[in-house]
C-alpha cells in the first residue's frame, strides 16, 4: 500500500497502480531524505544527531543541487526560492549570539527553481526572491556539506492543502531525483513544544508514552509504504492528534516518501526522542 490520493486523484491515475507511478529505476537517482531538526542549537552543538546527520552525509553522491522542504516555510499557494544567493534566515528567539552569527553561503539554483517549477503540472509553482534559507534548512544541511558548495533552494508548505494533496504534489518531483537533485524534508515526527519537559531536555531517549506509541506507529507506516495512513494522521487516535498538534513539522516527511518509489531500500537513523515530546527519527532513502 502506497498510495495516498484523494478519490479525485486515484480517479485521474486509476488505470495506473499507484505503487508503480515513481518507479523510476536507472543508474544515477538520487537518494532522498527526511532530517528530524529539533533544536537549532544542533547547527553548532556536537551531539550524536549531528553525527548521524553526518554520517549520512558521508554516504551520498554529490548531488547537482538540493530541495529542502523545511517545516519553518509556510505559504498559500506553493512557492520555490529561485535566487542565486539566498540569505541564511534566524527564524528563532532566545537562542545565544552564536547562533544568530551562524551563516550557511550556499548558493541558490534558479535551474532547479525553474525545474521543479516545471515538474509540477497540478499547480503553479511560484518563484519566490524574498525568503532564503530557513534554519530547517541551513541547521541540518551544513552538516551533510559543510562547505555549503552544493546549490540550494528551498520550497514552501501551502498551508491549504491537506496532507493527501501535499502527498500528491511530492509524488511530482519524483523525476528529479534522476536529474542530480537531492530532495531533503526537514521536520519532525513527533513535535508538540508545549508538552516538552524541559527539565528532562539532557535524558537520553525520554520520551512520553503517547509519543512512543505514535513514533512507532508513524515509523511502521514509512517502513510499511503505508502512505495513506500517514496521510489520514488526524484520525488514528489520540497518540498521533498529540505528537501532531500542528501539520508543519510533520508534512515535510510526505514529500520525501512520496518521492520514493518501489526499488528503494528505506532506513531509520537518529531514531530518538527529547525531552518526551520530539522525535529526530530521521529517514534515508536510496536506490538498490
Ligand atoms: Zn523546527
Amino acid at each position: 500500500m502506497s498510495g495516498c490520493a484523494t478519490q479525485q486523484e486515484k480517479s485521474r491515475t486509476s488505470e495506473i497502480p499507484m505503487s508503480n507511478k515513481n518507479d523510476h529505476p536507472h543508474e544515477g537517482t538520487m537518494p532522498v531524505l527526511f532530517l528530524g531538526h529539533g533544536s537549532p542549537m544542533s547547527a553548532i552543538e556536537e551531539n550524536s544527531f549531528v553525527q548521524g546527520f553526518r554520517a549520512i552525509g558521508s554516504k551520498l553522491p554529490r548531488p547537482k543541487a538540493i530541495l529542502c522542504v523545511s517545516a519553518h516555510w509556510e505559504t498559500r499557494g506553493t512557492r520555490v526560492t529561485a535566487m542565486t544567493a539566498p540569505k541564511t534566515i534566524h527564524d528563532f528567539g532566545g537562542f545565544p549570539k552564536e547562533l544568530f552569527e551562524v551563516q550557511y553561503p550556499a548558493p541558490g539554483s534558479p535551474w532547479l527553481a525553474q525545474e521543479t517549477k516545471d515538474s509540477v503540472k497540478e499547480t503553479a509553482i511560484e518563484l519566490d526572491h524574498q525568503w532564503g534559507l530557513d534554519h530547517g534548512a541551513w541547521s541540518v544541511v551544513k552538516h551533510l556539506y559543510p562547505n555549503a558548495d552544493v546549490p540550494i533552494i528551498q520550497m514552501s508548505l501551502d498551508v491549504q492543502r491537506s496532507p493527501a494533496e501535499h502527498f500528491a504534489l511530492a509524488q511530482e518531483l519524483a523525476d528529479l531525483r534522476g536529474k542530480g537533485v537531492l530532495i531533503v524534508g526537514s521536520g519532525n515526527m513527533v513535535h508538540n513544544l508545549g508538552r516538552v519537559a524541559f527539565d528532562k531536555i539532557n535524558t537520553e531517549d525520554y520520551a512520553f508514552d503517547w509519543a512512543k506509541t505514535a513514533s512507532e506507529k508513524m515509523k511502521q507506516w514509512v517502513m510499511d509504504g503505508d502512505h495513506a495512513s500517514l496521510c489520514n494522521y488526524k484520525n488514528m487516535g489520540t497518540e498521533l492528534q498529540l505528537a501532531i498538534p500542528t501539520p508543519e513539522h510533520f508534512l515535510p516527511l510526505l514529500y520525501t516518501l512520496g518521492v520514493k518509489n518501489e526499488k528503494d531500500q528505506i532506513s531509520l537513523f537518529n531514531d530518538k526522542a527529547v525531552g518526551g515530546a520530539l522525535t529526530m527519527t530521521s529517514v534515508f532513502i536510496h536506490s538498490t
